[in-house]
């Protein structure tokens, strides 16, 4: 999007603010589905906690998507935006089994990932459709907190439990329907998911009646300037043709899913703040903004650097800031960095504000959560308003002291 339109929108709509852009979550989408064009049948299934606004999932029903889902709400969220349960996987972990019994009442394909849930699924409901997700020890970033896939991540059942797993499920007489991986939010090497994947292969093997075979996510998006992407189109190839061999091989046609989030929404969105103050002190020259961790808690939680704009006056000279938020606690979005000269009132444009943006705000010092605009056909529309102070009050009960 241009800086005008956002500066529109931030004068429209005020400030802070969400913007989504809708054109850029159909070119991600559609170059994932040319990427694996090949394959007769593939499904992404965007994952919503990355970004849940109603219509946005609206939007990847429109693009024929399906959703990935960690949660009852988040299914009842995919249900009452139109989506058919059969086009929803549900990957939860560590939830109850109430809740994955209620989950797959709803016909909606249910993603096991710890052995106790299995056998006690499997022995009560062997005729329901099980996928079963695997963690293949596969260390695919570099950073332990996002790479799931390593030896003591809590996701997956252990690719060494195979015989427990197998056994389970002859035991139970279940069905398992799916083979599944995630292997963390930063595949940095292309070989190393070929390497996952192959573990995959080797284990669906193993099951005679697979519909799928799910491989997660972790695609890479760039952040900054000189940041890699996953190269999807060259995924693309390499898996695809493995995939085709495999299922010669198993005898069977299977669908090929996906699960991105990041990678379908990040680049989409731009969190819109208005600079309150300049404040220079001895050491350097802060930028406080009219928003904090409460509303984009990604740099401060994961160290993420989020490309930050002066988009009031993109052409000034470019000084040295340190750009902050309005919580009483540290809560920097960025140091030493360079940003066309900042004057009060200002709006910051910060980039790769769609996926884990919003959806991880909070009302943290009791501010209301932004307002969300999704911009599609040159019109920006409002999706959710801002919060009002009847929000904070919501579900208080005054009682008498
Ligand atoms: C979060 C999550 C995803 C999406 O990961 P991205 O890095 O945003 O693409 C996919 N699958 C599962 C099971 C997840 O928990």
């Amino acid at each position: 999007m241009e800086s005008n339109q956002l500066l529109q929108i931030a004068q429209e709509f005020g400030s802070p603010v969400y913007v989504y852009d809708a054109e850029k979550i159909a070119t991600q989408y559609h170059r994932l589905t040319n990427a694996f064009s090949k394959v007769e049948k593939l499904r992404i299934n965007y994952a919503v906690k990355a970004l849940s606004n109603v219509s946005i999932l609206k939007l990847f029903k429109q693009l024929g998507s399906g959703l990935d889902t960690v949660s009852i709400q988040e299914v009842q969220l995919g249900l009452h935006a139109g989506f058919d349960p059969q086009n929803i996987i549900y990957t939860p972990n560590g939830v109850s089994m109430d809740e994955i019994e209620q989950v797959a009442a709803l016909g909606v394909q249910i993603n096991i990932d710890n052995l106790s849930i299995l056998e006690q699924f499997g022995a009560k409901h062997p005729k329901t459709p099980v996928c079963i997700r695997i963690n293949p020890h596969v260390m695919a970033g570099g950073n332990s907190n996002i790479s799931v896939g390593h030896i003591d991540s809590k996701f997956g059942i252990s690719i060494h439990q195979l015989p427990h797993i197998l056994r389970i499920v002859e035991n139970t007489g279940m069905h398992i329907n799916g083979i599944h991986m995630h292997t963390g939010s930063d595949i940095l090497d292309i070989e190393v998911f070929l390497y996952a994947a192959e573990i995959l292969f080797d284990t669906a093997k193993h099951f005679k009646e697979l519909d799928f075979i799910d491989f997660g996510s972790g695609f890479k998006v760039p952040y900054k300037k000189g940041d890699i992407e996953t190269n999807v189109e060259e995924l693309g190839k390499k898996l695809t043709r493995r995939f085709l061999a495999f299922e010669k091989e198993y005898g069977r046609e299977l669908t090929l899913a996906f699960e991105p989030g990041k990678f379908l929404v990040s680049e989409a969105g731009y969190f819109l703040a208005k600079v309150n103050v300049v404040k220079q002190t001895t050491s350097t020259v802060f930028a406080g903004i009219d928003t904090g961790f409460n509303h984009l808690i990604r740099p401060m939680f994961y160290g993420s650097e989020h490309y930050i704009e002066n988009i009031s006056h993109p052409k000034g000279k470019e000084r040295f800031y340190s750009v902050v938020g309005y919580i009483c606690e540290t809560d920097t979005f960025a140091t030493n960095r360079r940003i066309a000269e900042i004057k009060e009132g200002d709006i910051l444009s910060f980039r790769n504000a769609g996926a884990y943006c919003f959806s991880m705000s909070s009302n943290y010092n009791s501010r209301y959560k932004p307002a969300e605009i999704l911009w599609k056909d040159g019109k920006a529309q409002l999706i959710r308003q801002r919060e009002t102070f009847e929000d904070l009050l919501k579900n208080q009960i005054e009682i008498d002291l």
